[in-house]
């Protein structure tokens, strides 16, 4: 039988004997060693991937729980404002469980994979002249009088059940990363793995905890730049957020672990993206690859972390945004006709 979240993790969760179960196979995702960035470095570079949840991203382990709590409460729908991810998620939850779905997203600002999942899930898409903050903003005026479950990070239940990430990775290591590198966009899901890495802590299942690094985009950086941004602009549309939810438990998650935010530019995390898919067999999204552009930038500021267990949380999958990567499409095709020894020719000139 597939591990569930639901179960194996359920001591410490806010589950309870009238909590339905729910699952599409979320969670257990692997952490995979940098082979080739680790040696340049002279670290232990970890890859968390969450692009291999169900919906090709981390949304699916706040998913999971909140929508159990949704059918607990015996509520029929659920909505959201999204950059993306977090629509194509609550869709698949919502047809699974037979709840109607309505996600709102910003009109053209949405990646093409994100927004087809959504409609191939069936979801109700209401696309507004408006960013993801104003999005949010619709949601929250609207969700109670059409008694709607909100299931954005601002839902509390989001936040726990995305603490999972930090379980698996203490239990794949065998103890906490020294450095944990993760981009931030509404800024749940750094709050998230500072519950669970405090959480196993406590409970003495680790004995130590990771100094956590939140990454954003130069454009969409109002944790760095402490204020709110009314225009954010980034390539990475997951992490274009200018008035993150979660902002002051993102605050308290890096001051407690003695972190930083800091941000990267656009040109830095389309090269990451390159370099991690290249040197490492991993596509992941642009958001994601903030992580390791962050880690990136970091070490040429001098910033020592030879020897240091690091682990980058890669949270979506590269395959998502398909206009980014466009890029990739420039690679040159040689053409050439079913003739063995053509295409042998043109093999040996590439
Ligand atoms: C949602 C998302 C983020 C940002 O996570 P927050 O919890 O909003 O900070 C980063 N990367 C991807 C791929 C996402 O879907």
């Amino acid at each position: 039988m597939q591990k569930n979240l639901f179960n194996y993790y359920q001591k410490y969760l806010p589950i309870n004997e009238n909590t339905p179960f729910v699952s599409i196979g979320e969670g257990f995702t692997p952490l995979v060693k940098s082979e080739n960035l680790s040696d340049k470095y002279n670290c232990n570079i970890f890859f968390k991937l969450e692009g291999s949840n169900p919906s090709g991203s981390f949304k699916d382990r706040g998913m999971f729980l909140t929508v159990a709590k949704t059918l607990e409460k015996k509520k029929k729908k659920i909505i959201c404002a999204s950059t993306g991810n977090t629509s194509a998620s609550a869709a698949a939850y919502g047809a699974r469980y037979n709840l109607e779905t309505v996600v709102i997203i910003p009109k053209g600002k949405i990646a093409l994979g994100k927004l087809i999942q959504a409609m191939a899930y069936g979801a109700k898409i209401i696309s507004i002249n408006g960013n993801f903050d104003e999005s949010l903003l619709a949601v929250k005026e609207i969700s109670d009088s059409l008694d709607f479950e909100i299931v954005n990070s601002i839902n509390p239940y989001r936040l726990e059940g995305q603490k999972t990430g930090a379980f698996e990775i203490i239990e794949q290591l065998g103890f906490s990363p020294d450095f944990q590198f993760i981009p931030v966009g509404n800024a749940g899901n750094i709050s998230s793995y500072w519950k669970g890495y405090k959480q196993f802590y406590d409970s003495k299942i680790c004995n130590k905890l990771p100094v956590l690094y939140g990454i954003q985009a130069d454009g969409a950086a109002p944790l760095v730049d402490n204020k709110i941004i009314k225009n954010p602009n980034t390539i990475a549309s997951a992490i274009r957020i200018g008035n993150p939810a979660s902002a002051d438990l993102a605050k308290d998650s890096i001051n407690e672990s003695s972190g930083e935010f800091i941000k990267v530019s656009d040109d830095n995390i389309l090269d990451a993206q390159k370099i991690i898919a290249r040197k490492e067999g991993i596509f992941c999204e642009l958001a994601s690859a903030a992580s390791v552009a962050g880690l990136i930038k970091l070490i040429s500021k001098g910033y020592d972390f030879s020897n240091k267990n690091i682990v980058c949380i890669l949270t979506g999958n590269g395959l998502k945004d398909p206009e980014n990567a466009q890029q990739y499409l420039k690679s040159n095709i040689i053409k050439a006709s079913s003739d063995p020894d053509e295409i042998k020719e043109a093999i040996l000139k590439y």
